[in-house]
């Protein structure tokens, strides 16, 4: 008899997340190349489900429930869709923020949406250690629908813009870049998404002017 072959589990989001807040995090997931080209990270549902997992927005094992009930369907390729239109309202509010002006009515609209489908649902569970008895606040993702994936995301985006510092939102001093980061600093001087890859590029650049200038 032919062993059974597991089906395929979900691979681990690949890339590092280091904007410092999930909900920027997520609208970083789309970024430019160093010719100006548009690199879609969220292609797929997994991709998707990947990167919620790795935001900590989801649990593996609700990320593995979301996929084995709606995987590779039309359905999940419609979230696909909409969270990519999500995307573009979450990096609209978060624009208007950094510029100073009024956050667009359709990107309040739309976290507003994910805000009042029924899909977070907080648990206590008993704890004991060291023979003393707690009780602990979970909240879980009871999915109805692929797209319920973005409610984490408008909870996060609800956190960062009510309780977040306005002014610690800011987008990467590389001009070619479109990320955005939280700067978590004590000096709050934090200038690039990403050392090693904007930094260093801005290094790099500033070295070949200095050497062009001296004629080196
Ligand atoms: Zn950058």
């Amino acid at each position: 008899m032919k062993a059974k072959i597991p089906s395929a589990t979900l691979a681990p989001w690949p890339y590092p997340l280091a904007a410092g807040d999930p909900c920027l995090d997520f609208i970083d997931t789309t970024l430019h190349d160093l010719d100006g080209r548009v690199i879609e990270r969220l292609g797929t549902f997994d991709d998707v489900l990947a990167w919620s997992v790795a935001a900590g927005m989801l649990t593996a094992d609700e990320a593995h429930d979301a996929r084995q009930r709606w995987g590779a369907t039309t359905s999940a390729a419609k979230a696909v869709r909409e969270a990519l239109d999500f995307r573009t309202k979450l990096r609209d509010a978060v624009d208007a923020l950094i510029r100073g002006v009024p956050v667009p009515p359709r990107s309040l609209d739309a976290i507003n949406a994910c805000l009042a489908r029924p899909v977070m649902c907080e648990q206590l569970y008993a704890a004991r250690e060291r023979g003393r008895s707690s009780v602990t606040l979970t909240t879980v993702v009871r999915f109805h629908t692929p797209a319920d994936v973005l409610v984490p995301i408008a909870r996060a985006a609800r956190d960062l813009f009510v309780a977040g510092e306005t002014s610690m939102i800011k987008r990467c001093a590389n001009p070619q870049c479109l990320h955005f980061f939280y700067d978590h600093t004590k000096s709050h001087r934090r200038r690039w998404c990403n050392m090693a890859v904007c930094g260093n590029r801005a290094k790099v650049a500033a070295f070949r002017e200095r050497r062009q200038v001296h004629g080196d």
